[in-house]
């Protein structure tokens, strides 16, 4: 949808005039930030709304250290935010939160139905939140991320994101002392994304056939771990990369010995390949 309105042509023939900009805060691939001062200084100018898909990367706020990735994310006019991913918060628990004071979700998805929704109970009506809301009659998310918030406060869950940025730089650390590592690109989150290279291809990257043969380690490997029980690392192409692993280290019960343990068993599963 954004390539189609963003499209110089398209606005020009058809008349369409952009009224919505989407900038992500932590993609789910390579983990990048849009710059999101500049893209709302954009937002501004033209009057469009700005919303911030922090799915991955909303929980990083809650870390003083690394917040600064966000910053600008107050301009944003919605988020939406998923604590079930780098908080851990049981599956599932996901939150759209908007800058709005004007009962705009009640406004658009509101069904006002009689037979559920009645204004003449003896209670004052505004405590009623089955209209309120997208999903009316689901379960109460967001009543785990307040439990869990509860129980870790602001700073145990500040130690869960930190813990986990250091834990992924301790893994890039030991992935580049290490001969058949090659990390995709440096990472700016907790995607840690990495080629492993198997001896019989080490030094070959001039050879014409490298990326094909590459492309089929990853799958191999992940065959190997998954049947051995071992490990279950994802991996995927993207863009003109052949297929990596994607090693995203947010369960905050992981520590530096499974990072070597990880590095260690693909070295050895991959031996031979
Ligand atoms: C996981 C993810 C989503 C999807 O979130 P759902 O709540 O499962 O729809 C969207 N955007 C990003 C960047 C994600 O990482």
């Amino acid at each position: 949808m954004t390539e189609i309105i963003c499209s110089p042509v398209y606005v020009h023939h058809k008349g369409a005039v952009p009224f919505l900009v989407s900038a992500t805060s932590g993609t789910t691939v390579p983990g990048a930030f849009d710059p999101l001062e500049a893209i709302a200084d954009v937002c501004q100018h033209h009057g469009l709304w700005l919303h911030v898909d922090v799915a991955w990367g909303g929980s990083v706020l809650l870390s003083q250290t690394h917040r600064h990735l966000l910053a600008g994310i107050q301009r944003a006019d919605s988020v939406a935010w998923n604590p079930h991913k780098l908080l851990c918060t049981s599956q599932q628990c996901s939150a759209l939160l908007l800058r709005d004071t004007s009962n705009l979700l009640k406004r658009c998805h509101g069904s006002q139905a009689s037979y559920l929704f009645q204004q003449d109970k003896f209670y004052h009506v505004a405590l009623d939140r089955g209209d309120k809301v997208v999903q009316c009659g689901r379960r109460v998310d967001c009543l785990k991320l307040w439990l869990m918030w509860k129980a870790q406060g602001g700073q145990g869950l500040q130690r869960r994101v930190d813990q986990a940025f250091a834990l992924a730089w301790y893994l890039v650390e030991e992935l580049k002392k290490r001969e058949g590592f090659e990390l995709v690109m440096e990472p700016e989150f907790v995607n840690v994304c990495f080629w492993f290279v198997p001896p019989s291809l080490q030094g070959k990257k001039e050879s014409p056939d490298y990326s094909e043969r590459l492309s089929k380690v990853a799958p191999i490997l992940k065959e190997c771990m998954v049947r051995k029980g071992s490990m279950m690392i994802g991996y995927q192409p993207h863009g003109t990369w052949s297929n990596f692993f994607r090693m995203v280290v947010a369960n905050p019960a992981l520590t530096r010995a499974d990072m070597d343990f990880l590095l260690s068993q693909l070295e050895q599963l991959g031996q031979d390949l």
